[in-house]
C-alpha cells in the first residue's frame, strides 16, 4: 500500500479557494481523486452558511453533488475530501457523519484558520483515516505518512 502523495500545486490550489472563501469569513469544501492521472482537485459548487455569532458550515449543493458524479471516470476514485475550518482543525461531529466518503482507507483533510494553515503543509492540517469503526485520527509523524503526504516544491 502505497501512501497518497498530493502535489504540491494541489496544496496550493486547495489553500488559495479556501483563503478566498475565508476572506468572507466562510469555510470551504473540496474532494481530491486519484486515478491514472495522479491526484487532482475538485471543487463542487456549495453553499457556505454562516450565522450572525459566527457559526459557518458548508455544504455541497445538488449541482455540486451531480459536478462530483460526472468528475469521476471508470479509472477513478474519491479518496480523500478536504475542507477548511475557521479555527482550529478537527472532525466536528458533522465532519463525522457526512456521507460523501464512507469506504474504508478513505482519507479527511481538516485546513486551520481559513486555509492559511495549509501555509505550513499538512503537519498544520487534521487528518483523519476511515477504518471499520470510523474515523481515526492521524497525528503528524510515522502513523499518518503511511497513508498520506505532501510532494515536496519541486516535485510538482
Ligand atoms: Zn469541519
Amino acid at each position: 500500500m502505497t501512501p497518497l502523495l498530493l502535489p504540491h500545486q494541489l496544496l496550493l490550489d486547495a489553500g488559495a479557494f479556501f483563503e478566498a472563501c475565508g476572506t468572507r469569513g466562510l469555510e470551504g469544501t473540496a474532494m481530491i481523486k486519484i486515478g491514472p492521472g495522479g491526484p487532482a482537485l475538485i471543487i463542487p459548487d456549495q453553499q457556505p452558511w454562516r450565522s450572525p455569532a459566527g457559526h459557518v458550515a458548508v455544504e455541497v449543493t445538488r449541482a455540486g453533488q451531480l459536478e462530483l458524479a460526472r468528475a469521476l471516470t471508470a479509472e477513478e476514485l474519491f479518496v480523500a475530501r478536504i475542507h477548511s475550518h475557521p479555527a482550529e482543525a478537527f472532525h466536528s461531529a458533522a465532519d463525522d457523519a457526512n456521507p460523501v466518503l464512507t469506504h474504508e482507507g478513505a482519507l479527511s483533510i481538516v485546513v486551520p484558520f481559513f486555509g492559511l494553515g495549509l501555509r505550513r503543509g499538512l503537519d498544520a492540517c487534521a487528518v483523519l483515516r476511515r477504518d471499520r469503526t470510523g474515523w481515526c485520527g492521524l497525528p503528524p509523524g510515522a502513523g499518518r505518512d503511511r497513508w498520506i503526504g505532501g510532494m515536496p516544491e519541486n516535485g510538482r
